[in-house]
């Protein structure tokens, strides 16, 4: 059996809607990318939707929307998807890394003041595999401090903060749709806001700077084609119109993972004790001390059964090491997080058999694990 760690669940409407808008001749710039944007932003409870072409586009518009720039330090993560901090980079600010909460994976409020300076612009929290990230705690000292707030949605559609949808707290929160996020656009993602002026500046943004006084080819700033096009927009509406059925399918899987691995020896579960709603992005599990993760992901690849670790601290890749300085040891609790975590397939039309099947092989790879290791130590006492 082959199981892989992420599938897109696309059905008959959203065959439809693409064919829609294939026979209406309007490919790109159209009433698909408004609709699509009207559904987000009535779901989410914002006043408005920016549609852009991929999650990092919109970090980047918000980034400069909010007036931020060289010099400039934002505080953020290690403990994330590269882009949430290469935003930063795009236009010459500095990402000031926080350590994580090891509980909850999110940035540690606690650690945020004794990083702010006078340089200090924004605060970039990242709801880290949809669990909502401390937003009271984050806008308190933004308030005190005179800071922006940039939410990195980007994996927590749906999610709920305090009873509220996330996304809706701040300045601007991105939401993605590359397609191993909950919905999917193929490519795609979305700027949400409560402020028309930042609004206006994306949709200007994503469009080459163009002006809104609709004179086409009058470009008032310095823009980029981020559009969304009318396809990935139908895309995102079918999915759209079922995000409450997916969400629960994704809730539903992931508790019938929790059942099946309770037993299982060496294997932490997702802490779901949290008063907040999560939405099911990934399935990670956390491995104990000592377990080679490396012998496992073997195991498992070599059973057919996908898996990778997630994520791998930003600090310590190459591009940062070399042009930051950055050293193991820099963000404890992000790396410690990140050497035991490993996500599991996980999609909508994840079945019970296919779930057995990874539960039976992840098993099957720590006991040889442990097999291996206890070998190894006995060959080392007789030698
Ligand atoms: C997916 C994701 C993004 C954006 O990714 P794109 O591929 O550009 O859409 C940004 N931040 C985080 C944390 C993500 O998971």
């Amino acid at each position: 059996m082959n199981v892989p760690l992420s599938s897109p669940d696309i059905g008959s409407r959203e065959r439809e809607l693409i064919n829609e808008v294939l026979d209406s001749n309007i490919l790109s710039i159209g009433p698909k990318v408004e609709l699509f944007e009207r559904m987000i932003a009535d779901y989410l409870g914002v006043q408005e939707a920016v549609a852009v072409n991929s999650g990092t586009s919109g970090l980047h518009l918000a980034v400069r929307a909010l007036g931020i720039g060289e010099g400039d330090e934002v505080i953020t993560s290690p403990f994330s998807f590269i882009a949430s901090s290469n935003c930063i980079l795009f236009e010459r600010a500095k990402p000031v890394f926080v350590d994580i909460d090891p509980l909850t994976l999110n940035l540690d409020p606690s650690g945020i003041e004794a990083k702010i300076t006078s340089k200090t612009k924004a605060i970039l929290p990242i709801h880290v595999f949809g669990r909502p990230a401390d937003m009271d705690r984050i806008m308190e000292i933004a308030g005190r401090y005179r800071l922006a707030v940039i939410e990195d949605a980007c994996e927590a559609i749906g999610a709920q903060y305090h009873g509220k949808m996330v996304g809706s707290a701040s300045d601007a929160a991105v939401f993605a749709f590359y397609p191993n996020k909950q919905i999917t656009t193929g490519e795609g993602g979305v700027i949400a806001t409560n402020s028309s002026k930042l609004a206006g500046l994306c949709r200007s943004m994503r469009n080459q700077g163009r002006s809104d006084d609709s004179i086409w080819l009058n470009h008032c700033r310095l823009g980029y084609n981020y559009r969304l096009s009318e396809l990935n927009a139908a895309l995102g509406i079918a999915q759209m119109e079922r995000i409450d059925e997916i969400l629960a399918r994704r809730e539903a899987v992931a508790s019938a993972y929790h059942a099946k691995l309770i037993g299982v020896k060496g294997v932490t579960i997702p802490n779901i004790e949290d008063e907040n709603k999560k939405s099911w992005f990934v399935y990670i599990i956390q491995l104990d001390p000592g377990i080679d993760r490396n012998y496992v992901m073997k195991y498992l690849h070599e059973n057919g059964v996908d898996c990778r670790p997630y994520f791998q601290p930003i600090h310590l890749q190459p591009f940062y090491r070399e042009n930051f300085g950055y050293r193991e040891g820099d963000y404890s609790n992000t790396e410690k997080a990140a050497s035991s975590t490993l996500a599991i397939p996980f999609f909508n039309n994840l079945t019970e058999q296919q779930m057995d099947y990874v539960v039976e092989v992840l098993a099957q790879a720590l006991s040889q694990e442990q097999e291996s290791m206890l070998s190894l130590s006995s060959s080392t006492i007789t030698a």
